[in-house]
């Protein structure tokens, strides 16, 4: 975790940093502000929440009169604080109620990074001591149930799939039966993301829901989100929550961008916590999202 705090740092402190600079300059004028404004947006914060912060910040400086760089660096971090969220549910639940295994379905579109979270979620579980069946109902993008089942023999658990463009509902179902029948204590249900049509994809995770809760209740149903695609992905993430309810979201290749800030938006957009992030293209690189260490890397 400490390896994944100073990659988070490295990728995302420039946003701090820059808030920081600005902040301790002699005069505090509108010019400043709005520089302050601009770094936010930069980083993806969106606007409705870049102008509450700094309105916020403006207010504390002008009440508090005097001014250290501990003191701004100290207003700063509360704001941001907030603005992330401190008292939302970030547990990923990946128990059930019942007597039968904890259900998972992974969405998104292609390319942000689903089929890498399901292994990687898988290889947290069996850490834990988990037994783990993955259900490779993206049976669209080709390699994705190989990719899948790759993963699943790296990390320990078994991998579900079925005929090539066949029936994603029918592999999903497949896979909690058998998770089922094994005993298994989760099912994580990786699926396809094809954007082109809505209806289409509506239809398809729509049926991949169904058929799988005659089995039992979803337990989480996550949503991936490549953190580089900006208000790209936040449309997307809008479309996605118009087809299925939406538990938790998934920030991918943070590691590879300085916009973290969208953490903030996406939160807004769908009223979702974001419970994991992912930091890398290895094995480890998924961590829990923690607002404080998040902040914290944010500020430096
Ligand atoms: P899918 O089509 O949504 O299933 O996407 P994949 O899981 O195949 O991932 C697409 C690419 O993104 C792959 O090259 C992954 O290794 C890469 N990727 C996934 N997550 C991360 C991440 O957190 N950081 C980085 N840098 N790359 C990632």
């Amino acid at each position: 975790l400490v390896r994944l705090r100073a990659r988070l740092a490295r990728s995302q402190n420039s946003l701090g940093k820059g808030l920081l600079t600005l902040l301790s300059r002699e005069h505090l004028d509108e010019d400043t502000w709005e520089e302050i404004e601009d770094t936010l947006l930069t980083a993806d914060v969106g606007v409705t929440p870049t102008q509450e912060l700094v309105e916020r910040l403006r207010e504390r400086v002008r009440v508090l009169g005097t001014r250290t760089p501990q003191e701004l660096r100290t207003l700063l971090r509360e704001e941001l604080l907030t603005l992330v969220g401190t008292d939302l549910d970030r547990t990923v639940h990946t128990e059930s109620d019942l007597d039968t295994p904890g259900i998972v379905m992974v969405v998104g579109v292609n390319g942000t990074g689903k089929t890498t979270t399901t292994g990687k979620l898988a290889r947290v579980l069996v850490a834990d001591g988990k037994s783990v069946v993955l259900g490779a109902a993206d049976t669209f993008r080709a390699a994705a149930a190989d990719q899948l089942q790759t993963w699943g023999e790296r990390v320990g658990a078994r991998t579900v799939r079925g005929p090539e463009a066949g029936d994603p509902a029918s592999v999903a179902y497949d896979a909690v039966k058998e998770g089922i029948a094994e005993g298994a204590d989760v099912v994580l249900i990786d699926t396809a993301g094809r954007l082109h049509t809505k209806t289409g994809l509506m239809d398809e995770l729509g049926k991949v829901k169904r058929v799988v809760e005659k089995h039992g209740p979803l337990d989480e149903i996550l949503l991936v989100l490549d953190a580089t695609t900006g208000q790209n992905g936040l449309v997307q993430a809008r479309v996605f929550a118009e087809v299925v309810d939406i538990t938790g979201i998934v920030l991918t290749k943070l590691d590879g961008t300085a916009k973290g800030g969208i953490v903030v938006a996406v939160q807004r957009e769908l009223g979702v916590p974001v419970k994991l992030v992912g930091l890398g293209e290895g094995p480890d690189d998924l961590a829990p999202f923690e607002p404080e260490a998040f902040v914290d890397a944010l500020i430096g």
